[in-house]
């Protein structure tokens, strides 16, 4: 039923044969093997939220996806992921998700619900698990639930399932991976129960199987039931592999549709989806699930070209692949791929920025490098009334992100940029290990200036004279910003760089460093100047080996009692700052902890509450409680923040030219691509 050895002549000649062949389910068949992962927006629990929400999955849906997986929704009051997470458990709620299921089959897409209980992860003081055995990412203590409340979670399970039948679904996902309550049931290092939900195998999986049952019953046949299955917990006490082949043999035979692969609880401490991890990272997992069940399966994490896509399909490692962040970033995915147009699809560089770092902290959902994602109906560029001749100064992602909008608009558009290349900061951060990814969004941002016909000057520093006599209406400054030099007596000592001149390999550096500065950027240099040999995120068989996964899955969880190999580190670093307090705190929620590991393995050494005295021929002298000392380091790298670069504004506002500033231009603290795109973008809408 699922196999794509066997493509027609007519699939053969498709740009990526095996991605974009239709899946045959029996009851209903897919257009092609790309499911839309679940991803929770933020939109579900807004106001009037699932009115934007049809629009979001029915762009999306318009965009080619065989199947959509909704974000995480409970099926009672207890597994809500916040006090006010949204749940289906009432037939009046189903008159929203109608709004979703018709706006997706209008655009010939197809649609599933997921369902989802949080269990112990529920951020709020009702949740309930299998045991009372707290989770560590959260402060609120789970109980024990009885066994009158667990037969009621099943019966809840299915008539949800049953309301989603009902809202026009075309079926449900059942949540069992990530260390959610059903994930919580399977495993020891949560579920100490004694009684016919715990002990033996056979009992802790009796949760899911029964929710399987009970829902299939409901819904019948012809209904997409897909199970997403932890096939690797990467946590110690997780499952081990006999026990999941097990479990999706049982699925198998329960009447799920498809099963989906689940890679790492929420509390797992190894990076699943970060852009440090290699792409496809996990799809070995799935390939060996391949060889136990004849149901469809799913593979997921890092997937995000159609390249990777096709590749994993072509080699029979699965039959479907998820994307969740990838059709954030890009709707149109599929459907470019479909066109061989794969160059021009806005690629996700997994920096979980906009996404999840957003939802992490109650926020609505966008993307980084697409910033209309989530905001459809809000953030849109229709042709101007009144066409405008505008000089966009400064090429990074901010001039480039209004450049491109700007002219999707009619205005007529000119960037200046004074380098000989465009990106900013972008051609900085594409260079710190782990961070390869960047370079697709410079490609993306490039190429789409050309495909829209912008006029770019490189090598082009302009004057207030320049502009004013070029007749602009108004003028876009997007110059960014200089690294800000510290007070310090001797910061012009020759052994002194700034970060700028380290990552783009113009400076020499010694083997004993002083970074000043434990912001983002201080910690991408620490990782850049340790990193020794050939990047992890590039070679699979080292990265895995860096977190200590065990690619046979002998070990529970995958991980339980490996040893990580700690990677070498290429110098000695002291990485610095004046605050008292805890290093990276700074850092974004979902990926601060990793870039904390990767220094930690790298024995980077952190001296917090410092004063600068001085630097000389001696190196750096601090002083710390009134202590005087010296770090007698090769060089020192400056990491110490921003100031805005605007000289122009003034003259131009002299010369009554209109001025806007977006970017680093016009704030420099805080200042990271996510708000430079999305000023630049807004800005363009309204212009
Ligand atoms: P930052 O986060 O503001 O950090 C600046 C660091 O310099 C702080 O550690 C601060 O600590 C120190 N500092 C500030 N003023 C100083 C002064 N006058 N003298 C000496 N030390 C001073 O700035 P950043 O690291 O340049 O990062 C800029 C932006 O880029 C951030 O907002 C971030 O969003 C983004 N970014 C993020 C990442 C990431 O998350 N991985 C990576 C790169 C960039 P003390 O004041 O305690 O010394
Ligand atoms: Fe991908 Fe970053 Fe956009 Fe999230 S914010 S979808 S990780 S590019």
């Amino acid at each position: 039923m699922s196999s794509i050895t066997n493509l027609t002549t007519e699939q053969k000649k498709a740009p990526y044969p095996h991605m974009l062949a239709p899946l045959d389910l029996g009851f209903t068949t897919l257009k092609n093997r790309v499911l839309m992962g679940s991803m929770h927006t933020g939109l579900e629990e807004e106001k009037n939220g699932f009115d934007k929400l049809a629009v979001f999955y029915a762009e999306r849906a318009r965009g080619g996806v065989g199947l959509i997986v909704t974000g995480g929704i409970a099926p009672n009051f207890r597994g809500r992921i916040a006090p006010h997470g949204s749940q289906l458990s009432f037939s009046w709620q189903t008159s929203k998700h109608k709004k979703v299921t018709d706006a997706v089959h209008k655009e010939g897409g197809k649609i599933c619900l997921q369902i989802l209980h949080t269990g112990r992860y529920a951020y709020h003081p009702f949740n309930i698990s299998a045991s009372a055995i707290k989770a560590p990412i959260n402060p609120f203590k789970p109980r024990q639930m009885s066994e009158r409340q667990i037969k009621k979670t099943i019966k809840d399970f299915a008539s949800t399932c049953e309301l989603a039948q009902k809202s026009g679904y075309d079926g449900v996902e059942i949540m069992g991976s990530e260390g959610y309550l059903i994930n919580q049931f399977l495993c020891q290092r949560t579920n100490q129960r004694q009684d016919q939900w715990g002990g033996s195998y056979e009992n802790r999986m009796r949760l899911a199987l029964e929710i399987v049952k009970a829902s299939r019953k409901k819904v019948g046949t012809d209904f997409i039931i897909i199970f997403r299955l932890s096939m690797l917990d990467l946590v110690e006490q997780g499952s081990d592999w006999d026990e999941v082949v097990e479990l999706a043999k049982a699925l198998e035979q329960a009447g799920v549709t498809i099963i989906n692969t689940g890679i790492g609880w929420h509390e797992a401490r190894i990076p699943t989806i970060a852009t440090s991890v290699p792409r496809a990272a996990f799809s070995w997992v799935t390939a060996k699930m391949k060889k136990e069940v004849s149901v469809p399966l799913i593979t997921t994490n890092r997937i995000n070209t159609p390249e990777v896509a096709e590749d994993i399909l072509s080699r029979g490692d699965a039959d479907m692949v998820s994307m969740a962040r990838p059709m954030l970033a890009d709707a149109d995915f599929v459907n470019k791929a479909a066109q061989d147009k794969s160059d021009s699809i806005n690629i996700c560089i997994a920096c979980n920025q906009a996404c999840l770092d957003h939802v992490f902290k109650q926020k609505r959902a966008s993307c980084l490098v697409n910033p209309r994602a989530c905001y459809e109906t809000e953030l849109n560029f229709e042709k101007s009334k009144h066409t405008k001749k505008l000089a966009v100064i400064g090429g990074g992602m901010a001039g480039m992100s209004f450049a491109i909008y700007a002219k999707q608009r009619g205005h007529e558009v000119t960037l200046f940029e004074a380098k000989e290349q465009l990106g900013g900061q972008f051609n900085l951060a594409k260079n710190v290990p782990g961070k390869e990814e960047f370079i697709e969004s410079l490609k993306y941002f490039t190429s789409e200036l050309e495909r829209q016909n912008i006029k770019v000057h490189l090598n082009s520093r302009q004057t207030v004279e320049q502009l004013t006599g070029a007749g602009f209406d108004e003028v876009i400054l997007a110059t960014g910003v200089v690294p800000r030099i510290p007070a310090i007596d001797g910061i012009d000592h020759p052994s002194v760089f700034n970060y700028q001149q380290v990552l783009s390999g113009e400076a020499k550096i010694g083997n004993k460093v002083a970074v000043l500065g434990a912001g983002g950027i201080g910690y991408d240099i620490s990782e850049f100047l340790t990193e020794k040999g050939e990047s992890h995120t590039e070679n699979l068989a080292l990265w895995l080996e860096e977190w200590g996964i065990d690619q046979n899955i002998t070990h529970r969880g995958g991980i339980d009692g490996v040893q990580q190999v700690k990677p070498e580190s290429a110098r000695r670093i002291f990485m610095l700052q004046r605050k008292n307090e805890r290093f990276g705190k700074s850092l974004q929620p979902t990926t601060g902890w990793i870039h904390r590991a990767a220094l930690k393995k790298r024995t980077v050494e952190m001296i917090g509450g410092v004063s600068y005295e001085k630097i000389d021929d001696n190196g750096l002298h601090i002083s710390i409680d009134g202590q005087s000392q010296l770090l007698d380091v090769d060089n020192i790298v400056v990491c110490t923040g921003q100031e805005s670069q605007n000289q122009l504004k003034k003259g131009l506002l002299d010369a009554n030219i209109p001025v806007h500033l977006i970017g680093g231009a016009d704030f420099a603290g805080e200042l990271d691509a996510k708000r430079a795109i999305r000023q630049g973008a807004e800005l363009a809408a309204r212009i």
